[in-house]
């Protein structure tokens, strides 16, 4: 067998660990193992690019890994679960720098006026699409990591300066395909870096984590697009495997949240709302209790609903909770938790949190089926989440958030918030339902609360 086959097979054979590792990731129970695929997939993909013919500068190319590596490893293992999007913004944004980088230095390399009219297109696709998504990344990172504010930011004109900024970059495409040359190839790449930061300052903070998704499957197409420059089958179909996930997660999240794409992307949604000073400004006031009083609530209810939010995350009260609910289960209390799918600040989160926690994947219950179960629930303990309970996505055609599905915990019996204090959730806006005549507020941090109601329930 000549080693040009063998080099085939083991470029299928990567292929094949990523599209299984994809189907790992989809389950909680098969995660771990689809990451372990995909890590082996990925080694050996970069293991075949040492046969590369002609390839030279090794001592460059392994002073490159170890420096990745070196920054990658301890920024993966320390991240704190509810950094991960940032995290995710951060290593997306290099792998589209990095398809931008690889499509400029081909085009250099060849001679420009003996290109074909698609190899330009390869190439300029991979520059355009890499440099808005390295730029576009940038910026979502420094929002999240509250570096910059992650309010929408606005100015007046700016749809016209973007579809300007766009045009510019559709015209330096034809030019360039009728008249390459580097410099016109740099100024796209640069517009295009101008365009990845422009089209995303105007997305508020609640939206970041979708728009992250959406540049991830643009970094991946772009990579896929290295592939046909580079001619290797294996970044197509990794690009065009990271390109495909990546929009359908987008797609996903935005229907988790009611919300289109294009909404998302133009509307600057939060521009009004975001921020702590759109607190209750009414003094209407809540009515709170005490550990011992919920303690006992809980302990005398037939059926107790947990809903977990971001302030579980950011509490780490995973470990507690579950313990409350063990204690709750053995006096006899039917327990379940009601996750909803964009809880948390990430797709996925609350299901990760809890299963760290070992909690049972049958007691966590999706959206759909935890509404359905409401009406004959006791307590609602609502622990650190906001958005995803607001009637107001209901009952509120003004409200920004109208359309989005949430957890109907209004329909419960009682429903008790487990937060600090009165701010608003992510969106910023306002819950209803704090106010109403059923819901009981809990104030203090998720973890310390539940520490002292598993103690007291002890002794209820
Ligand atoms: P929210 O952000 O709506 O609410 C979180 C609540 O947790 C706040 O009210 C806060 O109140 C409370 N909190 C914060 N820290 C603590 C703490 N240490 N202890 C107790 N409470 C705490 O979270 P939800 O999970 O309800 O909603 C998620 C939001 O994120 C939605 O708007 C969703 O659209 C958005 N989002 C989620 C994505 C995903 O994929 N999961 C993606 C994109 C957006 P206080 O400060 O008073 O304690």
């Amino acid at each position: 067998m000549s080693i040009d086959t063998v080099i085939r097979i083991v470029d299928l054979l990567a292929a094949i660990c990523f599209i299984l590792a994809l189907k790992g990731l989809s389950n909680p129970k098969t995660a771990q193992q689809g990451n372990i695929l995909g890590a082996l997939g990925m080694a050996v993909a970069i293991g075949l690019n040492f046969k590369t013919p002609g390839l030279h500068r090794f001592g460059l190319i392994i002073l490159a890994m170890v420096i990745g590596t070196a920054i990658g490893v301890p920024v993966a293992r320390y991240v704190k679960m509810t950094a991960v999007p940032q995290m995710v913004a951060a290593f997306n944004g290099v792998g589209g720098g990095a398809a931008a980088l690889v499509a400029i230095s081909d085009f250099l390399q060849a001679k420009p006026k003996e290109l074909a009219v698609y190899q330009i297109v390869e190439v300029l696709f991979g520059v355009i699409v890499g440099s808005v998504s390295f730029s576009g990344s940038v910026i979502a990172f420094a929002k999240l990591q509250e570096i910059m504010s992650g309010r929408p930011i606005t100015y007046p004109g700016q749809k016209i300066i973007n579809a300007a900024l766009f045009a510019s970059i559709v015209a330096g495409t034809i030019w360039l395909c009728t008249d390459p040359s580097w410099q016109l190839l740099l100024a796209v790449a640069l517009l295009s870096n101008v365009f990845g930061v422009a089209l995303v300052l105007p997305i508020g903070g609640a939206d970041v984590p979708v728009l992250i998704s959406l540049l991830n499957s643009f970094t991946g197409l772009a990579v896929a697009a290295s592939g046909f420059v580079l001619h290797s089958v294996l970044l197509v179909v990794a690009g065009t495997l990271v390109g495909a996930s990546g929009t359908l997660l987008t797609r996903m999240m935005s229907q988790a949240m009611g919300r289109s794409i294009v909404n998302i992307l133009f509307s600057a949604f939060g521009s009004a709302v975001i921020g702590e000073d759109s607190a209750d400004v009414t003094g209407r006031s809540v009515v709170s209790a005490g550990v011992e009083d919920v303690a006992i609530l809980l302990a005398y209810s037939r059926k107790v609903a947990i809903v977990p939010g971001y302030g579980l995350a950011v509490a780490q009260a995973q470990h507690v909770v579950r313990e409350l609910a063990d204690l709750l289960e053995e006096r006899g209390v039917e327990v379940f938790y009601a996750i909803h799918p964009v809880a948390g600040r990430m797709p996925g989160h609350m299901n990760v949190l809890l299963a760290e926690a070992n909690v049972p994947y049958e007691k966590l219950h999706e959206m759909e089926q935890a509404n359905t179960e409401f009406a004959t629930t006791d307590v609602a303990l609502v622990i650190g989440a906001n958005d995803v309970v607001n009637p107001a996505a209901k009952t509120s055609p003004g409200s920004p958030i109208f359309g989005m599905p949430i957890l109907n915990v209004d329909e419960a019996k009682n429903v008790i918030f487990m937060k600090r204090s009165m701010r608003p959730g992510f969106t910023g806006i306002e819950n209803e339902l704090m106010y109403s005549p059923g819901t009981t507020l809990l104030f203090g941090d998720a973890k310390d609360s539940l520490t002292l109601l598993i103690n007291a329930v002890k002794s209820s």
